[in-house]
């Protein structure tokens, strides 16, 4: 990791006495969203400042034994005095539209996304980074911040969640050595596995039946898109949360090289989850086009005033540009 991140990270420690900081993820926070936001809240604490946790979502259900905390709403949050720290996105947008329009600029950025521009005052940010947490793992280690036992399960939970049990092509060595460290402050992996992969809800498991249901293919086969109507979340009683990690199904399927969820939101926006077999399909850029981003092989958006048909079309034709590598 480049020296220089460490060396921010130094001073977002050194800075931190007596700063009120709000340490903010992006909506639907995953596992590494939440794991580096409150461990961000434990490290900030043990440095002298005075810290909230901030998501316009909660704390989801999987995550929930190991936090063992719960966020602030972004959407009643009053930032007259409060320095904002990102995590895990670049862009208040992601954080919060309403917080966006009241807030100026941003302190602090912890991130490892392609997508997304900060113009924070201190920025750790390293694109080739396997997770946020992973860069915070490797940061507070190397200044020798204190890192609790819980928040070495929560780090250790956000690079096993964000790299697929390290397995993701963002995998590299320094997720191992991140994960080493942590195992070594106490970290339990066994223990987060349980967390992570033994409670799914089972209204999950049903919309994850209804959505595998919809899979229909595309591109002589080689894209994979599944759909998830506002009824199939009331005929399940499964919460948005629940969507988490099943575009991956459709992606595990043999041939299939682009995989993607559709979801209707009641707001008449639709939210689209991209995945791509290999980072060299970009879907960060079919995101882009809709207004969202992300990672190379992992990537979303949300497009105001859409429906599944009016997507549809564009979509397809920005996979096929994007398996011929012409995107
Ligand atoms: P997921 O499909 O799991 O929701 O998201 C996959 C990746 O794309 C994550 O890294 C996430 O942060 C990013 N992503 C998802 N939705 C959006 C979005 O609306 N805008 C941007 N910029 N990134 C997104
Ligand atoms: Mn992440």
């Amino acid at each position: 990791m480049d020296s220089q991140i460490a060396e921010n990270f130094r001073r977002l420690l050194s800075e931190a006495k007596g700063r009120n900081i709000a340490v903010a993820g992006h909506m639907r926070p995953d596992g590494d969203c939440v794991s580096s936001a409150l461990s961000m809240f434990e490290i900030l604490q043990a440095a002298g400042a005075n810290v909230k946790c901030l998501n316009k979502n909660e704390v989801p259900h999987l995550y929930k034994n190991l936090a063992q905390f719960e966020f602030e709403s972004t959407e009643t949050f009053d930032p007259k005095g409060w320095d904002i720290l990102l995590v895990d996105c670049s862009d208040l947008s992601r954080v919060s539209p309403a917080l966006k329009e009241k807030l100026g600029d941003v302190y602090a950025c912890i991130d490892h996304h392609e997508s997304g521009t900060s113009n924070a005052k201190i920025m750790c940010i390293d694109k080739s980074a396997g997770a946020t947490a992973e860069i915070i793992a490797l940061c507070a280690t190397e200044v020798g911040a204190k890192i609790s036992r819980r928040a070495a399960n929560l780090l250790f939970m956000g690079i096993a969640t964000d790299t697929r049990q390290f397995t993701t092509s963002s995998t590299r060595q320094e997720s191992f050595e991140a994960a080493r460290r942590l195992v070594r402050l106490g970290a339990d992996p066994n223990a987060v596995a349980q967390e992570l992969y033994q409670r799914e809800r089972a209204q999950k498991m049903a919309l994850l039946s209804v959505y595998l249901g919809t899979l229909k293919r595309l591109c002589q086969g080689r894209v994979c898109v599944g759909f998830l109507r506002r009824a199939d979340f009331e005929k399940t009683g499964a919460q948005k949360e629940d969507t988490d990690g099943l575009v991956d199904f459709a992606r595990s399927i043999d041939g299939v090289e682009i995989a993607a969820l559709l979801e209707e939101l009641e707001d008449g926006s639709v939210k689209g989850s991209l995945r791509g077999r290999t980072p060299e399909y970009s879907v960060n850029k079919i995101a882009e086009y809709f207004g969202g981003g992300g990672h190379l092989a992992a990537a979303g958006f949300t497009a105001k005033n859409q429906t599944f048909d009016t997507i549809l079309p564009k979509f397809e034709e920005l996979c096929r540009k994007s398996l011929d590598r012409d995107l």
